[in-house]
């Protein structure tokens, strides 16, 4: 069925646009669509009205009061709330379906639970009663939120470090991000390095390091002495420090021992899967055989806190495939595992070939079953945050043993501490108080990062002056 939104409240489009897309492909948004209605009233007495209708279709029309004690922030989110349920409710109506997540659409659910306890709700509550939320993925949050205890919000007063690599040896067919595979013919890393380390160098820290993520990309692909010469730059020392090597195929002994002289504590060796004929299908070019020896190689050279990341909804993988690779990576017992639903994005070479991933049964038993193996071998999921563009719009959860949780990932996920970064396409980040952000994007081309690295140097001074 396809739908056009009409609303007296374009404010809130872009919201009632995502509960929409949250229904595909059931149904799907067309500006020759039939009209979908979605108003709200607000009386001086402020007493709220939502009414939601379509031609033939019973209509939804609820009353709310605004307490009288809520500022215009409060407000706001209130109303957006409450306009945004009915709206889910009577899309839920109309496709006969219910989503895990109910009528949350935004990237960080977990903000959303922090928001609730700071007005003095049970967030369990009212995720499950007024947002729809199913009480699986309720008890999810909990959980998150509980083992964020002791980190979230702890030392604020620190600043995350991130420095970004764009380069990996191949492209992954489900990537949509800058990263440039590396050509022999036009070797660009001593250059890109070279403008990495004035980048890195550039800003005099006004705060401590709290965490270090050396991400991509995969950093990995650099070249021993390269890489070596970024994580000096770097130089942290008893700090948590993640690089994400990623790729199996990019480690070597030689890089192992590069990182662990330089003080790196935390490494990724990211399967995604444990099926050759998946790897082959996705662009991975490895081995499963790469990924046993890689994970062993690290084992044997440091002691190195381990993450592995796999994906639900690969090309062809069963059921029965990806309960083989969680049960697989839980014997090798890695710190960390971080289980992706697959995003089929724009610029992707699935995106491209119109692949299709849509099945909300299989994602969601493949995600509940992450979750159910993994507490029983007593990991715990620790952060969260969901993309667009995946089947049955689930989520990326991050599970870790107790106490090897990464404070990089919290701190990004939820906003709570300020970010220097460096790298073609990083973004740095100060908080203001109250909510308040700005960022300072880098060039995200290489070959822009490189001829206007003096430049962005330039801004970045300044906006850590401010
Ligand atoms: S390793 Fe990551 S950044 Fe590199 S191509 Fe694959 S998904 Fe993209």
């Amino acid at each position: 069925m396809n739908l056009k939104i009409v609303t007296n409240t374009e404010n809130f489009r872009n919201e009632l646009e995502d509960v929409v897309r949250a229904f595909e492909p059931y149904v799907s948004l067309q500006p020759d669509g039939e009209e979908l209605t979605a108003n709200l009233f607000v009386d001086e007495k402020r007493a709220v009205k939502t009414e939601i209708k379509i031609k033939d279709y019973p209509t939804i029309s609820r009353e709310y009061e605004l307490d009288p004690s809520w500022g215009p922030l409060l407000i706001k989110r209130n109303l957006k709330r409450c306009l945004k349920r009915d709206f889910y409710d009577f899309m839920s109506n109309l496709t006969k379906k219910n989503l895990a997540y109910g009528s949350l659409t935004g990237i960080r659910p977990t903000k959303l639970y922090y928001e609730l306890l700071s007005e003095g709700k049970d967030p369990h509550r009212e995720l499950t009663e007024y947002f729809r939320v199913s009480d699986r993925k309720a008890r999810l949050l909990d959980d998150i939120i509980q083992a964020q205890k002791g980190i979230y919000l702890a030392e604020t007063e620190k600043a995350d470090f991130f420095v970004n690599i764009p380069f990996c040896p191949s492209r992954c067919h489900y990537c949509s991000f800058i990263s440039e595979v590396i050509n022999p013919k036009n070797n660009r890393l001593p250059a890109y390095v070279d403008a990495l380390c004035r980048d890195i160098s550039a800003v005099t820290l006004r705060k401590a390091r709290r965490a270090v993520y050396v991400g991509g990309g995969t950093p990995t692909s650099l070249p021993a002495e390269l890489l070596e010469r970024v994580l000096r730059e770097i130089a942290a020392r008893g700090e948590e420090f993640t690089v994400e090597a990623g790729r199996p195929d990019t480690l070597t002994e030689e890089k192992i021992a590069v990182m662990k002289e330089c003080g790196v504590t935390r490494l990724s060796v990211n399967p995604q899967t444990f099926k050759q004929e998946t790897l082959d299908i996705i662009g991975r070019r490895h081995t499963v055989e790469d990924i046993f020896r890689t994970y062993d190689l690290v084992r044997k050279c440091g002691d190195f806190d381990v993450n592995m990341d796999f994906i639900t909804m690969l090309p062809g993988e069963t059921f029965e495939d990806f309960k083989s690779s969680i049960d697989t990576a839980i014997s090798l017992a890695p710190e960390n595992i971080t289980v992706h639903s697959l995003s089929i994005k724009r610029g992707s070479v699935f995106a491209e070939n119109n692949y299709d991933n849509f099945s909300d049964e299989l994602s969601l038993e493949m995600s509940d079953y992450a979750f159910d193996a993994l507490e029983k071998a007593g990991y715990r999921p620790y952060y969260t945050y969901r993309q667009k563009n995946t089947s049955g719009r689930l989520e990326n959860i991050g599970y870790a043993r107790p106490g090897k949780e990464c404070k990089y990932n919290i701190d990004i996920m939820e906003e709570t501490h300020d970010i220097y970064a460096s790298g073609a396409g990083a973004i740095s980040k100060r908080l203001f108080g109250d909510g308040l952000i700005k960022r300072l994007a880098e060039v995200k081309d290489i070959k822009g990062y490189l001829e206007r690295i003096d430049e962005m140097i330039e801004k970045k001074i300044a906006f850590f002056a401010e």
